[in-house]
């Protein structure tokens, strides 16, 4: 839970391409297990690491990273996920504290979290400027959340709402109007371990795939014997080694302390895709069982289609991308 915080945090001071390995395997599993791990450690953790006050670093972080307390993120709301300067949620000041007026929703963690970040406009005329960012314990007074049922995958995992009302206003991360900045480089975290897990679904579906590949018959031979179902076969080790590549490029950057947006987000993008790809057809490979929950692949491509939504949609990555070519002027 502290891959990549310091020993002095409580963490285990390991690199970012430690931290994306652990991911892959986890995901390799379970897809909830490595979301635990983007929201605890990515999303939360490493941006307590990078904005905390020493206070609140000793408070909250060492705690996380040891693993004895939980934390989540919240950044979506229920008319706000991509554009996220169209909060509504509001912090207004209150002697001490801040009033939270608003709601949070599809928050990963939300029933076991003890602690969240999250965010509120302090300046409601400001836009991206106006937001800022708070640490919410869950024993503050008026803090609630409600699981959300139904959901297609991720059903290991908790995701549900969470409404807040007092924090005090120690609780601040960074200065106010600084929330979004601080959103964007927690985000720059969060996507590299959202990448590299999609690595871990891409094997998994590339393991399940070449067993039954040996082992289901078609007229009079094993399936994987027919140049079309080793196509799929191959593309998905192509893509993982590309995957991989593009993880590890981010990663390498990231431990020197090198921009990285650009190329986090390309992992994300690229990855996810891909993972999806993958679970798709090692369905298409395992036929009609397949279709069922006897083999693990259908939860391998029920899973894959939320990391292509969160932590920043396909369209809103190919977006960056192409800006990054094309910027406005
Ligand atoms: C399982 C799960 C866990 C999650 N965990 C968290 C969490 O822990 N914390 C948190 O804060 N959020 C979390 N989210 C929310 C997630 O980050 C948002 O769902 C995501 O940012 C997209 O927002 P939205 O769902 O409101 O879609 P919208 O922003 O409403 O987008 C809807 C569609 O329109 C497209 N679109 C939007 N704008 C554009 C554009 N400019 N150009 C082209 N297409 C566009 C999108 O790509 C998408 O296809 C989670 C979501 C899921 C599914």
């Amino acid at each position: 839970m502290g891959v990549c915080i310091p020993e002095k945090y409580g963490g285990v001071g390991m690199d970012y391409n430690t931290l994306a390995i652990i991911c892959e395997e986890l995901e390799r599993g379970d897809t909830a297990f490595r979301t635990a791990v983007s929201v605890h450690t990515g999303l939360n953790s490493m941006t307590l690491l990078q904005w905390g006050t020493e206070e609140q670093k000793q408070k909250y972080l060492v705690t996380q990273a040891k693993g004895e307390k939980i934390g989540a993120f919240g950044l979506t709301e229920p008319n706000a996920g991509s554009d996220v300067a169209a909060m509504e949620t509001t912090a207004v000041k209150d002697g001490d504290d801040y009033l939270l007026n608003g709601s949070k929703t599809w928050i990963s963690l939300c029933d076991v979290a003890d602690h969240f970040l999250t965010f509120a406009k302090t300046d409601l005329g400001a836009k991206h400027k106006g937001i800022s960012c708070f640490i919410v314990e869950r024993s503050f007074p008026g803090v609630s959340t409600k699981a959300i049922k139904g959901k297609l995958g991720i059903r290991a995992g908790n995701t549900g709402e969470v409404f807040y009302v007092r924090v005090p206003s120690e609780n601040m991360l960074g200065y106010e109007g600084e929330g979004f900045k601080i959103a964007m480089a927690a985000l720059d975290n969060g996507r590299f371990t959202v990448a590299a897990g999609a690595c871990g679904t891409i094997m998994a579906s590339l393991e399940a795939s070449v067993k039954y590949c040996e082992e289901r018959k078609t007229f009079g031979k094993e399936i994987g014997r027919n140049q079309l179902v080793q196509q799929m076969i191959a593309k998905m080790y192509a893509n993982l080694e590309i995957s991989r590549l593009l993880v590890f490029k981010a990663g390498w950057l990231k431990n020197r302390g090198k921009r990285n947006t650009q190329e986090t987000s390309l992992a994300k993008w690229i990855s996810c895709d891909a993972a999806y790809e993958a679970a798709n057809d090692a369905v298409q490979i395992h036929g009609a069982y397949g279709f069922s929950n006897e083999f693990p692949v259908e939860r391998y491509l029920r899973n894959a289609k939320a990391p292509v939504i969160y932590e920043g949609t396909r369209e809103i990555h190919t977006i960056m991308q192409g800006e990054y070519w094309l910027p406005r002027g």
